[in-house]
């Protein structure tokens, strides 16, 4: 099995679709290492294990709104393309999406996945339950008032095997799309936090070359009324793709057509599946007052990046209180790079990015490509420590563990 960018063969030495949550509390209880796999669009070895890998495609799939508690109960493996038909059906919507719609709920929930928007956090902020296999096999559901919750749903794998989901809903709304082109560099660095609050969702694409940014797509509310001024750029007059020479018949619709949240959040529609292998991603968040400062660093390094890019994409996204969420009580610029097919050469050049990042304390996506030696996580995140013991105290032998949980996590002690 490879990854959904084919820079990956699994090491899995098994594969298990268990058809109950009692036959997956089993395998979990006896396995020595074991993993959940989502939909499988992560980009480094966070998902692998050289044990048995789970797919959980075989066990019931519900999506289930509780109307009375304004949520849904979702089972971990459904993806958010379905989830998102399933509620826009009811009449109902989430608070955000990424930028594809058809990765896992508890795949992109627990690497801290999320879209844009300056008061939107990540996907994982609409969990108010979650449900998993212990590594003792044990099935639990934790909510806010338990002690473990904020650990456990941006949890990198390390903490169990979600099964379910209970994701806060709202009434189903409509979002109007635009692009600007041309917006310059010296307007965005002056009044980045403006810009990037302009509307309810705000995504900048760019290769860092030039002084303009080419494309800054805005998604607002139908109710937010007239979208914003222009910043000094122009209003594309015809549908855009973020890369230059794509024809954007598989982009959401833009130009202030007025459509469900669901079909103008993503950037792509749901009935397009991207061609598989074709790109690698990066991604780091760091403060959001540090937005023009770290955009300069990256600017400097343009004439190494942009040969390597097809292009970044640099949103915001609120605070959460995860333990492990690259948004942890920080309101946070997302600088996303969308890297050609060129593993080596990407590598190569990453540690030189991650340097230029590092003074304003960046912590990488937990899903994209990294150098996990180039962090220090116990000061990135000042509940790592508490995380760590979690981990210790539910995962004694590290079954949920790998080469990039132990870099991150330091090797699990066996008891
Ligand atoms: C084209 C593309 C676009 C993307 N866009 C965005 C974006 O807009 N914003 C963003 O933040 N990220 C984005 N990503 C990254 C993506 O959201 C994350 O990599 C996410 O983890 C993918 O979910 P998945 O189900 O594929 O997870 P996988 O890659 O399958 O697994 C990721 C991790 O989650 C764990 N996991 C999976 N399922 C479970 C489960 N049921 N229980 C416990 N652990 C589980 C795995 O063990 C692993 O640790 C994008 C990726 C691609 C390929």
């Amino acid at each position: 099995m490879q990854n959904w960018a084919g820079n990956l063969e699994y090491s899995s030495a098994e594969v298990h679709r268990p058809t109950s949550v009692e036959e997956l509390q089993d395998l979990v209880a006896n396995a020595s290492r074991i993993k959940a796999l989502g939909s499988r669009h992560s980009f480094n070895t966070v998902a692998d294990t050289d044990g048995i890998h789970i797919l959980l495609d075989s066990l019931p799939q519900e999506i289930v709104v509780d109307v009375a508690r304004s949520t849904v109960k979702v089972s971990g493996g459904i993806s958010y393309g379905a989830l998102g038909r399933a509620l826009e059906e009811q009449g109902y919507a989430i608070h955000n999406l990424a930028s594809l719609p058809h990765i896992s709920v508890a795949g992109a929930i627990q690497t801290g996945t999320h879209g844009s928007g300056v008061n939107n956090p990540s996907l994982a902020a609409a969990v108010v339950g979650v449900e998993l296999v212990r590594a003792s096999g044990e099935l639990v559901t934790l909510s806010a008032d338990d002690d473990a919750f904020l650990a456990s749903v941006v949890g990198v794998g390390a903490l169990g095997i979600v099964t379910g989901l209970e994701l806060a809903i709202r009434p189903s709304y409509e979002v109007r799309q635009r692009v600007l082109t041309g917006l310059s560099w010296e307007r965005a660095l002056a009044d980045f936090q403006g810009i990037a609050s302009s509307a309810y969702s705000v995504s900048f694409f760019t290769d860092y070359t030039g002084d303009t940014i080419p494309q800054v797509w805005l998604k607002a509310l139908d109710t937010e009324g007239a979208l914003p001024d222009l910043f000094g750029a122009t209003a594309a007059t015809s549908a855009m793709h973020p890369l230059p020479d794509m024809s954007a018949e598989n982009c959401t619709e833009q130009l202030d057509v007025a459509g469900k949240w669901l079909d103008r959040l993503p950037h792509f529609r749901h009935e397009f599946t991207p061609s598989n292998g074709e790109e690698l991603q990066s991604e780091f968040l760091l403060p959001l007052d540090q937005a023009p400062a770290a955009l300069q660093a990256v600017r400097g390094l343009s004439e190494k990046l942009a040969p390597l890019l097809f292009i970044s994409e640099i949103r915001t996204v609120a605070a959460d209180e995860f333990w492990l969420s690259p948004f942890y009580q920080q309101q946070s610029v997302a600088l996303h790079f969308t890297w050609k097919p060129l593993q080596t050469e990407v590598e190569a050049v990453l540690p030189e990015l991650e340097e230029a990042l590092r003074p304003f304390g960046a912590r990488p996506h937990w899903g994209k490509l990294f150098t996990p030696g180039q962090y220090d996580f116990a000061a990135l995140y000042p509940r790592f420590e508490d995380f760590r013991a979690l981990v210790q105290a539910n995962d004694p032998s590290g079954k949920f563990r790998n080469g990039l949980l132990d870099s991150v996590l330091g090797v699990a002690v066996t008891s």
